[in-house]
């Protein structure tokens, strides 16, 4: 997504928990504890990857993205799916975006990532907005969606 920025990655941290529990420290039952607030986000919400489960390996995992900010008033916390991320980024100027990973099977659940979305991200915001212009110039989609 063109607006994303300040993208946190988890994958280090799941892979401390996967160590953690290979190496029998925790177990299945501290880690496959999704809510069922979580299941049922994961099935209307939820974007389906090609990514097996690493602990069950027999299904594969399911993305939900829950959006946070004050723009968003009451749906703050709210999962909403990657399709409508775009057009929320189009109308609001920031917004705080947390991935987790949840397996339908065995219900692992782990935060994947996290980064901003929002109008604040288009030119003229950040620095690496600045960059890509230079790198790229403004392509004629650039410019029409600045001008709204
Ligand atoms: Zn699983």
């Amino acid at each position: 997504m063109r607006t994303q920025r300040q993208v946190v990655d988890y994958s280090l941290q799941k892979r401390a928990v996967l160590r953690d529990l290979l190496a029998g420290r925790i177990g299945t039952y501290d880690v496959c504890d999704a809510s069922p607030y979580l299941k049922n986000a994961a099935r209307f919400h939820g974007e389906p990857t090609d990514q097996r489960c690493p602990i069950c390996r027999s299904e594969n995992l399911i993305h939900v993205h829950y959006i946070y900010g004050d723009e968003l008033k009451q749906s703050a916390g709210q999962a909403r799916t990657r399709a409508e991320l775009p057009v929320l980024a189009m109308t609001l100027r920031e917004f705080q975006v947390f991935v987790v990973e949840v397996c339908p099977g065995c219900d692992w659940n782990h935060l994947v990532e996290q980064f901003l979305l929002g109008r604040d991200g288009l030119a003229g915001g950040t620095e690496d907005a600045a960059e890509q212009e230079t790198a790229s110039g403004p392509t004629p989609r650039r410019r029409r969606e600045a001008q709204r």
